[in-house]
């Protein structure tokens, strides 16, 4: 006879992840820490708790890709989307809730289900062998103790402690009548390709500029515990880069050395270098640019380079504390460690980022884990869905098999391209929206459960 599955983490991933194991009549038990033991940003005991803003961001699944993967759960059943609906305040066109009103509901939803046996409790190691079907979501406060035992058991450098994130743009937004693709000294890569980065020449007068406005720029400020998390020598924000000296960064990530524009046949006197970002090549990242600028800033700032005047950040950069799982290299694809197939890991401990995108992959891990119980096939969502493209990108889509891997928002860069088609702006995504509700459509009528 087995046992239930073990879900650990109340969270939106958690609570997402039981509600569908519920749904698929399987017995589950949610293991909760708090109030027994609390994290430094949770201010309650409820469940689901969102921890800052009380917004699930755009609601407009035609335009907005966050708002595409809202739709898709809520067509795969989604008790934190049904949630938050039921308690909407007005936010345009965005899903913003009443917080109390939210987490009241996801707790409701469990008191009349029988299937889910709450546990307010920390899993201060790693779970028993008796365990035999475990998901850990945990979130970016995971428990000390269970971190640390995680770390032993994958490794000291595959959990991070905390996200060091550079802003990525759209490939499609960078100016190529001044940017140009080049390895430093035409150095092929292991893929054989001598021109894998993106350079942005600075001449002395932008590069001067650029350093200024970084000076300037407003900063978001560390919250007090996340003073002491130890990174910051090896992970320096750009701007207390430039802090240690005028040409601190030239010797730095912006070193022109081994690079000729080939607009001018010169060297530059600093290059902005970007690295691919995701497998499909329609992500680009900013190497070294890991900031601490308001979003509003870095958007003004970084269109000060050369070539990035126009640019779309699919993502702005930050450093936080956050604990994260290399996914690529650590898991398989239907979210279970490879070196221990009976843990699976949910939401933000498997590098997405955000509300939504921690949900969503609860909500895959617990179809998953489900399917598993009843030895049903498992079928992956299609990359061509959000939820499909948000789980390649943390399970193999990103393109350096874990090794810079960082945590992601959803975002359009993530699908795969339409095919043959020339569609820009506006009208492309909503032609990817339509193909992703397609083709969710055939995957959720075979994975009923
Ligand atoms: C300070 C902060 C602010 C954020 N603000 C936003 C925001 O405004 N918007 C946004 O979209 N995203 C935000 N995020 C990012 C992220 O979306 C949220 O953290 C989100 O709640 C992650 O969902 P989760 O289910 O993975 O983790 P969580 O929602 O954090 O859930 C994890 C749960 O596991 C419990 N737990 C931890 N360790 C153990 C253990 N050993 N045993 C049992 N239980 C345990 C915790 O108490 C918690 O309830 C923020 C993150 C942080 C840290």
């Amino acid at each position: 006879m087995t046992g239930p599955v073990h879900v650990v983490g109340g969270g939106l991933a958690g609570c997402e992840a039981a509600w569908q194991l519920a749904r698929a009549g399987i017995p589950t038990v949610l293991h909760e820490m708090r109030p027994v033991r609390r994290t430094e940003a949770h201010a309650g005991d409820g469940l689901a708790e969102l921890v800052c803003s009380n917004s699930f961001r755009s609601d407009d699944w035609e335009n907005n890709a966050v708002g595409l993967l809202h739709e898709e759960m809520r067509r795969a059943g989604s008790l934190i989307l049904r949630a938050a609906d039921a308690h909407q305040v007005p936010a345009g066109g965005a899903l913003a809730v009443d917080r109390e009103g939210f987490s009241g509901a996801v707790e409701a939803a469990f008191a009349e289900e029988p299937l889910v046996e709450i546990r307010r409790e920390e899993i201060a190691g790693l779970p028993p062998d008796d365990w035999d079907q475990v998901i850990i979501a945990t979130g970016p406060l995971t428990s000390p103790a269970l971190a640390q035992a995680l770390q032993d058991l994958t490794g000291t450098e595959q959990l991070a402690f905390f996200d060091a994130i550079a802003p990525v743009v759209y490939a499609d937004s960078i100016d190529f009548s001044k940017a140009w693709r080049q390895s430093r000294y035409d150095k092929p890569g292991p893929a054989g390709d001598a021109a894998a980065y993106i350079n942005c020449p600075l001449d002395r007068d932008q590069y001067g500029a650029l350093i200024a406005a970084m000076l300037t720029g407003e900063k978001t400020i560390f919250k007090e515990w996340e003073k002491s998390t130890p990174y910051f020598e090896g992970c320096l924000p750009v701007e207390v880069m430039a802090e240690r000296g005028r040409d601190t960064l030239r010797f730095g990530p912006m070193k022109p050395v081994g690079l000729t524009n080939p607009y001018t046949n010169q060297r530059p006197h600093a290059v902005v270098q970007l690295r691919q970002d995701n497998a499909l090549g329609t992500l680009y990242n900013l190497v070294g640019f890991q900031t601490k600028l308001k979003y509003g800033e870095q958007e003004r700032v970084f269109r000060m380079i050369p070539g990035l005047e126009s640019a779309r950040f699919a993502r702005l950069g930050g450093l936080h504390r956050n604990t994260f799982l290399n996914s690529p290299r650590l898991l398989d694809p239907l979210l279970r460690l490879k070196a221990r197939p009976s843990l699976r890991f949910a939401g933000q401990i498997t590098g997405v980022e955000g509300y939504v995108e921690s949900a969503a992959i609860g909500l895959l891990a617990g179809r998953f884990a489900a399917a598993e119980r009843q030895g049903r096939p498992v079928a992956l969502p299609p990359p061509t869905t959000a939820l499909g493209a948000l789980l390649a990108h943390i399970t193999g889509g990103h393109l350096a098999e874990g090794a810079s891997f960082q945590p992601m928002n959803v975002n359009y860069g993530l699908l795969p391209p339409l095919e043959g088609d020339s569609a820009r702006g506006r009208a492309r995504k909503q032609a990817l929206s339509q193909r992703a509700l397609a083709h969710l459509a055939p995957w959720l009528d075979a994975a009923v459960c």
